[in-house]
């Protein structure tokens, strides 16, 4: 089964010019649904479309059961156990489960988190990120092949948008059947009017953090993208007009100081833990080394206190480089001076110096 697919390049555009260098690197390009499907037949056995014949379970795989529909609501902490109350969300019937380790995978918004009184901080980090999808046979020929084979930058004035192409949920690879994802990362004042705007949706209800595809106004997404229309190049351009709807996230950092509590038998992990900015797409290989890295604690290898420790080392390094990429792609705005280093210490900064694996998705 293929997960996902390898893009050796990227492709730099600036203002209106949509080629002034490539520089080289390898990603991982895939799709979300695609990749939950592989995981989900792996764990469980989930026959999807994706994954119509999930893998057997081997000897010693022991049982895996994945509940759906069940929300956390507390947690009860004792010398023998930990009591995990939930609601099930078809029913509405309170439920509860005796734990031994409680593993709080919940998301930006960990309930987990609060529920065990983790130390974090929460920053709104100044811009919101606009996102799409459209499928390849919906843009021209020369807009599909510009954005083949690279993962694309577009530079404008305190502005940058990314696209690449990814599979389909169901896993087509298959070219003229696979989509066009972007993400436009937009400058807006926190609690100003404009933020406002953007994030009363097409029923006048006012959302904290994302306004979904199909809840965001028109009028909204017309204005926002009709000022940058002008200033950035064709493919891009056409990338923009043609996506009637698209969704908008506010881009935080969380960061928690501490990731295991109860003496180590209850844990945060990948967002839960630390929320990172999306510009290098590590956050899922941060989940990723949350599961694969703690595994060593149980087995009895390491201390909780020294997983604590090197999660939250891992966390501040891709921190501190997202905040570069930020600052440095978003405010500094390339200049067209062919010497400039920018791009290759980017590149190598952020994708080789510090050995990430960079799996970009939608
Ligand atoms: C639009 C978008 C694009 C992204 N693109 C990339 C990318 O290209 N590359 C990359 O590496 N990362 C990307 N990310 C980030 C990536 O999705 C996250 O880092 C990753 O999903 C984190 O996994 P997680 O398991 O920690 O949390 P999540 O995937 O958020 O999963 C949390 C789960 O917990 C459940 N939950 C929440 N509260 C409760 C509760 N009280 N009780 C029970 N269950 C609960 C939720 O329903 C959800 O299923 C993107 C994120 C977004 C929003």
């Amino acid at each position: 089964m293929t997960a996902a697919f390898a893009s050796h390049s990227r492709r730099w555009a600036y203002y209106g010019r949509p080629n002034i260098m490539n520089t080289k690197g390898t990603i991982q390009l895939t799709s979300w649904g695609l990749l939950i499907s592989i995981l989900h037949a792996n764990f469980d056995g989930l026959a999807s479309p994706a994954c119509p014949k999930p893998p057997l379970a081997a000897e010693g795989d022991g049982s895996a059961v994945y509940l759906s529909g069940k929300r956390v609501t507390a947690l009860q902490c004792t010398k023998e156990s930990i009591t995990v109350s939930y609601t099930d969300t078809h029913t509405n019937e309170q439920e509860s489960i005796e734990a031994e380790l409680v593993i709080g995978a919940d998301g930006v918004h960990s309930t987990v988190r609060r529920l065990a009184n983790a130390p974090f901080t929460e920053r709104y980090a100044g811009y919101i990120a606009w996102r799409g999808t459209i499928p390849e046979n919906l843009v021209s020929q020369e807009t599909v092949q510009y954005f083949s084979d690279h993962l694309s930058l577009q530079f404008s004035k305190r502005t940058y948008l990314v696209c690449y192409i990814i599979p389909t949920e169901t896993g087509n690879f298959e070219p003229g059947k696979r989509l066009l994802n972007w993400v436009w990362y937009y400058n807006v004042a926190e609690d100003s009017p404009e933020m406002k705007d953007i994030f009363t949706d097409i029923n006048n209800e006012q959302h904290h953090n994302t306004v979904p595809r199909g809840l965001v106004r028109q009028e909204v997404w017309e204005r926002c993208r009709a000022a940058v229309l002008p200033r950035i190049s064709a493919p891009f351009q056409e990338l923009l007009q043609k996506t009637s709807s698209p969704f908008v996230t506010k881009i935080r950092d969380v960061i928690c100081t501490s990731a295991s509590f109860c003496d180590g038998r209850v844990v945060l992990v990948g967002d839960a833990f630390t929320t990172l900015r999306p510009h290098i797409g590590v956050a899922t290989e941060q989940a990723a080394f949350h599961s694969n890295t703690l595994e060593a604690v149980y087995r009895g290898e390491k201390t909780p206190e020294a997983w604590g420790l090197e999660v939250r080392r891992f966390a501040q390094r891709i921190i501190l480089i997202n905040k570069i990429v930020a600052e440095l792609l978003g405010q500094c705005s390339l200049c067209l001076n062919r010497s400039c280093p920018m791009p290759y210490l980017l590149s190598n900064l952020s994708f080789n110096k510090y050995k990430v694996d960079v799996l970009y998705f939608h």
